[in-house]
């Protein structure tokens, strides 16, 4: 039997113990949005630290993080051989009502081949694979085919504040070979997805003030500026009536979709009605011409994520009032130009006896795989190995900033494969995994190390220079 195959009948006869642990993570209620969490934060890395030794790993840190620990785990026993780097996320999006689930956020609850909980699909399920995989292969051979750096972080639904300055100062913990990043979905199980593209992201917030303090709206109703009703004016300007962006140089750099990719994604991608179907919604909306899964991954858009203001529905001329803004960015744009298109926008537009103000959050620039990497024949070859067919290729209209910035400073490629599926409910409520995938994922990994292992080399030995 080969290294791989005693690997994985090792992961299958542990399955159970897999699966204990992932329930254990699942408990930490790591919200790094709410800093009500810092403690459980820290917890959680204590363990995933004593988790990942008892796993094999002997040079495990944890770091302290601007608001949660990053956790790493070393392995070079493989002088000469590639290092990976593996990339997963401990941290979770806040769980919304509580009315909302059908059980408990953060006590696991299995139904059927689903376990239900906060973070099981996005992504402590996905990270699970990798340690049973590492697992694996340190029981049974005693070594990994490849040189590891294991990198969880508890910033990433935050936009990984302490992993991206990490990277821009060349942080040595980063330095790799090539990634791989579990922490995306699965078109179906048995059918795996190789994510060939992230968009980027601007959040922006936009503030505009009027009057010194909230008024009487009858006694200055109809007399002074209202801030609300002119932030809703600018707001309803961003877009057409098509739904295309109205923001002058908002298109300049994006690119045109190739004739053959649209062919291509037509077959592939899922259709409009598979990617609204969890909407309920009545029609799609958006840019005229483009299918939904176009829409979302090879436009750019603008969303408003939320309207405020200091009235908060008193009868009064509020002072003041927010909008929040999601601008998702795609090849080849580029977020500080993006926000001064926006700024530009909103200038020229603001009405007089109000002031404005745009705030840039944080900004991530987006990802594209080379289409030559090695990385992407060792993620089929291994996919071909468990699932009996290639990974089939599309981009995602998600962001990660922590890959985008790893791919754009240290040109690092990254292989995005993971193991959710679309209605896993990620971000809302009855979060859920497919265990199958937990369990057909860990084979991946395992096969996927030693797939890396000859694979880079290899194009590494031959000195084929690649396009970037
Ligand atoms: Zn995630």
């Amino acid at each position: 039997m080969d290294a791989a195959a005693e690997a994985v009948r090792h992961a299958r006869a542990h399955r159970g113990r897999t699966l204990d642990r992932l329930t254990r993570l699942l408990r930490y209620p790591t919200v790094s949005a709410d800093p009500r969490h810092a403690k459980d934060m820290s917890a959680c890395a204590t363990w995933l630290a004593r988790t990942l030794r008892r796993i094999g790993l002997a040079d495990v840190t944890v770091y302290r993080g601007r608001v949660a620990p990053v956790v790493t785990g070393v392995w070079q026993g493989r002088p000469g051989r590639p290092t990976v780097l593996v990339y997963g996320h401990y941290d979770v999006q806040p769980t919304g009502p509580l009315s909302a689930w059908a059980s408990d956020p953060f006590r696991s609850a299995r139904v059927g081949p689903h376990l239900y909980a906060r973070g099981a699909s996005d992504d402590k399920g996905q990270l699970m694979a990798h340690l049973a995989a590492i697992e694996a292969w340190l029981a049974t051979a005693g070594s990994l085919p490849v040189n590891l750096r294991l990198v969880l972080d508890g910033e990433e639904e935050i936009g990984s504040p302490t992993l991206i300055s990490a990277v821009s100062r060349g942080w040595p913990p980063l330095a790799a070979d090539v990634a791989f990043v579990s922490d995306t979905w699965m078109l179906r199980p048995g059918s795996p997805v190789l994510v060939t593209g992230l968009r980027g992201a601007v959040r922006a917030r936009l503030e505009l003030s009027g009057p010194a303090t909230d008024l009487h709206a009858g006694a200055f109703g109809g007399a002074v500026a209202n801030p609300a009703a002119a932030l809703a004016r600018l707001v309803a300007g961003l877009h057409d009536k098509t739904g295309r962006i109205a923001v002058a140089g908002f298109y300049d750099r994006v690119r045109t979709i190739a004739g053959k990719e649209r062919d291509r994604l037509a077959r592939a991608a899922p259709s409009d009605a598979v990617m609204l179907g969890p909407a309920q919604v009545t029609a799609g909306h958006g840019e005229p011409g483009f299918s939904a899964f176009e829409r979302v991954t090879h436009r750019p858009a603008i969303v408003v994520t939320n309207l405020s203001g200091s009235g908060q529905g008193r009868a009064v001329v509020p002072a003041r009032a927010a909008a929040d803004l999601n601008v998702r960015l795609v090849a080849d744009q580029e977020p500080a130009t993006v926000a001064q298109a926006l700024w530009r926008h909103f200038r020229v537009r603001m009405p007089p006896g109000v002031r404005g103000r745009l705030t840039i959050m944080a900004g991530c620039p987006p990802y594209t795989l080379d289409p030559c990497a090695p990385v992407v024949s060792a993620v089929n070859s291994a996919c071909r190995k468990v699932y009996g067919r290639d990974a089939v290729q599309l981009p995602s209209g998600g962001s990660i900033p922590f890959v985008s910035m790893l791919a754009a400073v240290r040109r690092t490629d990254v292989a995005l494969c993971g193991f959710g599926l679309p209605d896993d409910r990620v971000h809302s409520a009855n979060e859920r995994l497919y265990l199958p995938n937990l369990f057909h994922g860990t084979e991946l990994c395992i096969e996927l190390y030693r797939q890396l292992a000859t694979e880079v080399n290899r194009t590494d030995q031959a000195g084929v220079s690649r396009r970037r």
